[in-house]
């Protein structure tokens, strides 16, 4: 005579319960780190082309530089929800910010390169 199961016994479903948790416990910080590692280079990417446009507005009106970056072609968007802006440093030099602080990977963020 055969052992007909319906179900699954209750130690069945914890160890099946504990070993979803267990990898839910080591493959979620290096999801959420892969996120936030993807979202910088995109950002930082993003300051980068926003920066090569601000020079070709400096080039094409006599140097100076815009702090409306709407003007700019293109209008990307920070993947963390940040802003993006053009700063004068002391020097006279532009710099591209996001609003996003750690996404300026050394503070200052890209430079407006002539
Ligand atoms: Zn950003």
């Amino acid at each position: 005579m055969f052992f007909h199961r319906k179900a699954f016994t209750l130690v069945e479903l914890l160890i099946t319960i504990l070993v979803l948790a267990i990898l839910m416990v080591v493959a979620l910080p290096l999801y959420l780190a892969a996120e936030y590692d993807k979202a910088l280079g995109d950002c930082h990417a993003n300051m980068t082309i926003l920066a090569k446009e601000e020079s070709r507005f400096a080039t094409a009106n006599k140097g100076l530089l815009t702090k409306d970056l709407q003007l700019l072609k293109s209008n990307p968007k920070c993947p963390g929800g940040g802003k993006y802006e053009c700063e004068l440093d002391k020097g006279g030099n532009g710099w591209v910010h996001c609003s996003v602080k750690a996404h300026d990977y050394d503070g200052k963020g890209v430079e407006v390169k002539p």
